[in-house]
């Protein structure tokens, strides 16, 4: 192939790994980027030597496929771990309380009740659910009890994925939770099975990020010589057309008739772009909800606070009324995320916990942050480092009968030959899950370029023993 049969829609995470996967496939790729830069949520600045990140901030891996790109695309050698001693915490009672991550510091840990306890140790004696569907607060207080519910899960889902336990989907937010459950009868079984019996990873994961942070891995994607990237180009019309895609663009004279055309912007996006093609699917896809967040970055001298900051940072509960879901200890997390003698904390406030504090303005965010980390790490003084990224549509919230909605986005998709919705609606916002969703995108695609070069090769034999047969 010489011009790419490929056109994707997006420059995020989703778009780009799943035009990698298909470079590296040999299959030639382009993809049109609305804004001037790559990486959608994804960016790495630099402030006169405090590195911020606008979304992700790490990679937490436990995929084969991952490391398998990681290290094609030549950037092991830039991977900065997460140190394994870093202490996780979670606000508790007013105070910083550490997360047990290992059964010997649960029995210790001052966050759950020794009834709590005893329910987590005796999880596996509990029957399995016979219902289709639960939310998370019903799949965790059945299993784990509110407890567990309130004081860990609960800040998880709402500081990690700015969602609401009660509204998400269990399968869809906690899919190797309720997977073990529904395959081993409990939750400690199947990682005691797994890990012991079986001697599989599961459960172990590693969190990274790289040297130049995530922005990294995005410039690293891009540069594959195979794709060919074009920003300020907004896709504004797609229709099918001779068992292709036709695709117009606003940048110039772009159009592209094109055999598969791979959508990864968000679910609004994609539902204006679909909605002249397909109602239904336009309808399916623009009735996903979006939680949005601001993000404040604040660096500090390190004598400023007197918590050690020996952890990746800490969750809040919801029933702590802080302004914010969780902070993020860069500076400890990463070495040279501030200057020499700084730290570098990022706060996310809002989410579908409180999405009214979206609209607080900068002063607002300052101050009610800084007088919450006061109080919880000892921090002293006015931060020297402020920066603010507001994302309105931040995360897509896995609501309601997700699973159920999944089920008819890919049947809706049937009927549209070459059509394909990558993105962090479908399968997964992590990052992780986004370049793991672009593989399994890349191999569709390429199968189904293999089928018909296999078939064009059949025909192409046909006629050639047709004309032998006639010599
Ligand atoms: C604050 C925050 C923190 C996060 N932290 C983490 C973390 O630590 N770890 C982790 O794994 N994940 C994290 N995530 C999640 C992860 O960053 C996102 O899910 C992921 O980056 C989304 O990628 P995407 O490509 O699906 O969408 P996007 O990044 O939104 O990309 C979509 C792209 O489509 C483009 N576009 C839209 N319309 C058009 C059009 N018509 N034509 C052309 N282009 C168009 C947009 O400009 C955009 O570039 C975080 C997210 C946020 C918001």
């Amino acid at each position: 192939m010489s011009q790419a049969e490929v056109l994707v829609i997006g420059a995020g995470i989703s778009g780009l790994s799943t035009a990698w996967w298909l470079a590296q496939q040999g299959i030639p790729v382009e993809v049109w980027e609305k804004a001037p830069w790559l990486g959608g949520k994804i960016r790495t600045n630099n402030h006169s030597g405090y590195i911020t990140e606008q979304a992700a901030s790490l990679l937490v891996n436990f995929r084969p496929e991952i490391d398998r790109c990681i290290a094609a695309a030549g950037l092991t050698a830039s991977k900065q771990s997460r140190g394994r001693d870093l202490s996780r915490y979670v606000v508790h009672q007013g105070r910083l309380a550490e997360m047990p991550m290992q059964l010997g510091r649960l029995a210790l840990s001052p966050l759950w009740s020794r009834q709590t306890k005893l329910r987590l140790l005796t999880e596996v004696l509990m029957p399995r659910s016979r219902q289709p569907r639960e939310s998370v607060s019903q799949f965790i207080g059945r299993r784990w009890g509110s407890e567990v519910l309130e004081s860990a899960i609960e800040p998880f889902i709402a500081g990690t994925l700015a969602s609401d336990p009660d509204h998400a989907d269990a399968r869809s937010l906690l899919p190797r939770l309720t997977g073990l459950e529904q395959r081993y009868g409990s939750i400690a079984a199947g990682i005691f099975i797994n890990r012991i019996i079986k001697r599989r990873r599961v459960n172990t994961s590693e969190a990274f990020s790289f040297n130049q942070g995530m922005g990294e891995l995005i410039n690293t994607l891009s540069r594959h010589p195979l794709i060919k990237l074009k920003t300020h180009c907004t896709l504004d019309e797609m229709h099918f057309q001779n068992g292709g895609w036709h695709a117009q663009a606003n940048c110039g004279t772009h159009n592209r008739h094109i055999r598969h055309l791979v959508i990864s912007t968000p679910a609004s996006h994609a539902a204006d772009l679909l909605f002249p093609v397909t109602p239904t699917l336009s309808s399916l896809v623009g009735d996903i909800q979006y939680a949005p967040l601001s993000v404040l970055h604040l660096g500090f001298d390190r004598a400023q606070i007197r918590h050690p900051l020996n952890g990746s940072g800490f969750l809040t509960a919801r029933r702590e009324r802080l302004s914010f879901n969780g902070n993020l200890w860069m500076s400890s997390l990463f070495s040279a995320r501030a200057p020499s003698g700084k730290v570098l904390l990022t706060s996310y406030i809002g989410g579908a916990r409180h999405p009214e504090r979206f609209g607080w303005h900068d002063d607002q965010l300052i101050s009610s942050v800084t007088s919450d980390l006061k109080r919880l790490i000892g921090l002293r003084g006015s931060p020297e480092f402020i920066h603010v990224d507001r994302h309105s549509q931040a995360l897509p919230l896995y609501y309601g009968d997700y699973q159920r909605r999944l089920a008819a986005i890919t049947e809706q998709l049937g009927q549209w030959p070459g059509l394909h919705l990558v993105a962090n609606y479908r399968g997964g916002v992590s990052v992780r899950e986004r370049i793991y969703q672009g593989m399994r995108a890349a191999q569709l695609i390429s199968q189904s370029t293999e089928s018909r070069t296999a078939a064009a090769c059949n025909s192409d034999d046909r006629v050639a023993t047709l004309t032998t047969a006639h010599v």
